[in-house]
């Protein structure tokens, strides 16, 4: 095979790199690169563990001098976001992706190239092999289903694990590390409503044009979402004179700020209510980002359903969406700017006799997360609701004093002569997950830069791989 990365350093981080990006390890595909890890830990003679679901985890001894150091932590995931151009060819069951180089950046044609979070792997492997490194003893953590509910970091077995101090290598800047992210939970209010016989004329009514965005990382940037602001609007409606719900439905994920919803409703006069409602979302539409500048409401006569939920449901329903928690919820106290605290109401469905609202609420504080899933079930309770958490994980909160940070800005600064930055996310990192589980590790995250992940153009930065490499090398030395 003619090797793409032959003639780039760190020669053997490419080298690995090249070979993982032969082995499909889409989520939930990881046996093949876990056969990989397992091979290179035998012909090495280290230590490992392979888990039901394929996390592997390397341990290599502390080098010469080193052996009275606590162990480190390295840490990343071995799956990778499979994404492909419409025009392009690609099984990511089977097919190898093709690399190659431009202007010093690798990508994969046409395709995810996997370096989120590959970079950490090929790290790691050649870490481990390096017999000049000098390190304290080494935990190498190389988990699964990362970008799928993060699995992986879930179920391990942390009691295999001695070190307290962590590298995660799944960030995509070299020069500004992440030291905080939130953790998250996803609740699911059900409001069960009776239905009577359709007696007036249904109009449906169509939210449509806003921006939209991620729920964590975008969820600072006031944008409105469609199924609160569709509540609002009806709201106003149901003051003026009741009426009943058919359906309601917008939003199709938890995790994105939804940009429309569409509700179905019978009126007792249906041009007074469409003039209502054209009026509430002009007193709104003041009120929008200019992200959300393309809001519009249609509002169309409709036929269909014969039941409707009486007036008494129809408001509960309306009542539930306008009181939940909703957007930004707090600020950290730490760091100016971040979110700590937020919810998301990213899906409303309508099934049968039941409306279904979704959320997913995020804090970096976990008993902050605890609190708002607490105002869920007593939101739940005033209308009559019931209430299901599910998928909660844990946060990794900003720690005022941080040993690893200290190390990572003292080597930073030392190799490429300035000072890093450091970062905190209002989104989910394995970190939580990781620090959760074993008490508290002093934790740092940062990677080797790579542009527009989870996308056909994703692009590592071959000059930022070398650094790097080097920078954890240069931190392990100083551990
Ligand atoms: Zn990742």
């Amino acid at each position: 095979m003619t090797r793409i990365l032959e003639n780039y350093e760190p020669k053997r981080a490419c080298f690995h790199f090249e070979n993982i990006s032969a082995i499909p390890r889409g989520s939930g595909n990881e046996k093949g690169i876990a056969d990989y890890l397992v091979s290179f830990a035998e012909q090495n003679g280290l230590w490992y563990h392979r888990d039901g679901i394929n996390c592997v985890l390397i341990k290599k001894p502390a080098s010469k001098g080193y052996e009275d150091h606590a162990p480190v932590i390295l840490q990343g995931h071995t799956d990778m976001v499979c994404e492909k151009n419409l025009d392009t060819v690609h099984d990511f069951e089977k097919d190898g992706l093709k690399l190659k180089v431009k202007d010093g950046w690798l990508e994969a044609e046409g395709t995810t190239l996997g370096a989120d979070d590959g970079v950490a792997v090929a790290i790691m492997l050649a870490i481990l092999e390096d017999k000049s490194a000098a390190h304290p003893p080494l935990e190498c953590l190389f988990t699964v289903m990362e970008e799928t509910g993060m699995d992986g970091a879930l179920d391990f077995d942390y009691s295999l694990l001695e070190g307290r101090t962590m590298i995660n290598l799944d960030s995509e800047d070299l020069d500004c590390a992440t030291v905080s992210c939130a953790g998250g939970a996803t609740t699911t209010m059900t409001v069960n409503c009776d239905t009577s016989t359709r007696k007036n004329k249904l109009l449906k009514v169509t939210l449509k044009g806003l921006a939209g965005g991620h729920s964590g990382v975008e969820i600072n940037k006031g944008r409105a979402n469609a199924n609160i602001l569709m509540a609002r609007l009806l709201s106003a409606l149901y003051d003026k004179r009741p009426f009943n719900l058919v359906s309601i439905n917008g939003g199709n994920k938890t995790n994105a700020i939804p940009r429309e919803c569409e509700a179905v409703i019978a009126v007792f006069d249906p041009e007074d209510s469409k003039e209502t409602l054209l009026e509430a979302a002009k007193v709104v539409s003041n009120e929008l980002c200019d992200e959300d500048a393309g809001f519009k409401l249609h509002i169309n006569k409709a036929n269909g359903s014969d039941f409707v939920m009486t007036y008494k449901d129809t408001s509960r329903v309306l009542r539930a969406i306008c009181l939940l928690p909703n957007g930004v919820m707090a600020f950290s106290r730490d760091i100016k700017g971040l979110v700590e605290t937020s919810s998301n109401l990213g899906i409303v469905r309508t099934d049968g006799q039941a409306v279904r609202l979704i959320t997913m609420e995020r804090s970096s504080v976990d008993s902050k997360l605890d609190y708002v899933m607490k105002q869920f079930d007593m939101l739940g309770r005033c209308v009559d609701a019931t209430v299901e958490h599910s998928e909660r994980h844990p946060g990794w909160e900003y720690a005022r004093e941080s040993r690893i940070r200290d190390v990572y800005f003292e080597s930073f600064k030392k190799l490429f002569g300035y000072e890093p930055k450091f970062e905190a996310i209002h989104a989910g990192l394995e970190c939580g997950i990781i620090g959760r589980s074993l008490g508290k590790v002093d934790t740092v995250s940062f990677g080797p830069k790579v542009v527009d992940i989870h996308t056909p153009d994703e692009k590592l930065d071959l000059k930022s791989f070398k650094d790097g490499y080097e920078l954890v090398l240069e931190m392990l030395k100083k551990l």
